[in-house]
């Protein structure tokens, strides 16, 4: 593959070449993996940057509903719109695709946005990097937003904060004990929580959660480094497009307000960071799923069983021998 060509066209904003670009990131073969490497090296120089979303929200809450919405209200104020998935595996046998164009229709037949659904990788780790280097390749084609959408169900609303710029929590009209269901930690990331379908005979219990949530968010910890009125709870209809041009505007004074204070960089070099230390731990787990480093711990393993070693004593000569290989 011409690697320099493949760059100019993502760089041009060619959609076709995005999408293949994609494909290369997510290959698991080595000779695809020097090239990805290669890809985004040299778009890397380009220095564009997107505005970030993760969206997060139980099955069922109006996610895609919502994407196709805000997607189309951006659009149609000249942005383009990208839309990616992080999948965690457990959910894929739930059956909701998240990423989905046909759940998308209006926007996937648009020229400013691009949608790409979740790959089938199993491993949590795999797709966040996949993710990242899609993000990347998708700010080099020059998107002025990244929606990234996930599913709550705990460990990829960390992951997916951990590579947005603002992080929404997507949630339903419910009673005041549903709000027991949220994760506090979940709570905690989420700049803005949005209570969808505020229409019809559900507006009311919209407008009561909102104002539980709104009240929950005070308890929380507080955010010097956000203005006062952050995290925000608001409502919103995505079936009859209400308040998302509300909801935007908040996410755009917040954001500028971190960029004129400099928390946005910070959160960046925070964010790379945190990606260099998974990186690694990753890369250090993989060593010991070898067969030689299997093979070297069934034989600690029966060792330590036999009370030939210790267990502490045996870890270390197995990391010791590890180290060596
Ligand atoms: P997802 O699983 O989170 O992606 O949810 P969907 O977008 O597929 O929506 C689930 C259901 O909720 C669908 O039947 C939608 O029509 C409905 N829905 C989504 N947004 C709204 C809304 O704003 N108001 C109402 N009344 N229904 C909605």
């Amino acid at each position: 593959m011409d690697i320099d060509s493949l760059s100019d066209r993502i760089l041009t904003g060619e959609r076709r070449a995005l999408a293949r670009a994609i494909t290369l990131v997510e290959s698991g073969r080595e000779d695809h993996r020097a090239q990805a490497t290669e890809l985004l090296a040299h778009l890397a120089k380009s220095k564009r940057q997107s505005l970030r979303i993760g969206l997060s929200g139980t099955p069922g809450v109006g996610k895609s509903t919502f994407i196709e919405s805000f997607g189309m209200m951006l659009i149609a104020q000249g942005l383009r719109v990208a839309v990616l998935a992080v999948d965690p595996s457990s959910s894929r046998s739930g059956g909701s695709i998240l990423g989905d164009k046909t759940r998308m229709e209006r926007l996937s037949r648009e020229r400013n946005a691009f949608i790409r659904p979740s790959p089938s990788q199993s491993h949590l780790g795999g797709v966040a990097r996949r993710t990242r280097e899609a993000i990347a390749l998708c700010e080099a084609a020059a998107f002025d937003v990244v929606l990234i959408e996930t599913v709550g169900v705990g460990q990829s609303e960390t992951v997916v904060s951990e590579m947005s710029d603002l992080f929404l929590l997507l949630l339903a009209p419910a009673g005041g004990d549903e709000l027991q269901g949220v994760k506090r930690g979940i709570m905690e990331m989420a700049d803005m929580i949005l209570i969808n379908k505020a229409d019809g005979d559900l507006k009311p219990t919209a407008i009561r959660t909102c104002a539980d949530y709104a009240g929950a968010l005070r308890l929380l910890r507080k955010r010097p480094q956000d203005p006062e009125e952050f995290p925000k709870a608001m409502t919103v209809s995505a079936v009859e497009e209400h308040g998302l041009e509300d909801a935007w505007s908040e996410m755009q004074s917040l954001t500028d307000w971190r960029r004129e204070a400099g928390h946005w960089e910070v959160n960046r070099t925070n964010q790379a960071r945190y990606w260099f230390d998974q990186e690694v731990r990753h890369a250090l787990l993989a060593r010991l799923e070898t067969p030689q480093a299997r093979a070297m711990m069934d034989r600690f393993s029966t060792q330590v069983g036999e009370g030939a070693l210790s267990p502490s004593i045996a870890a270390k000569q197995m990391l010791a021998k590890l180290a060596t290989d």
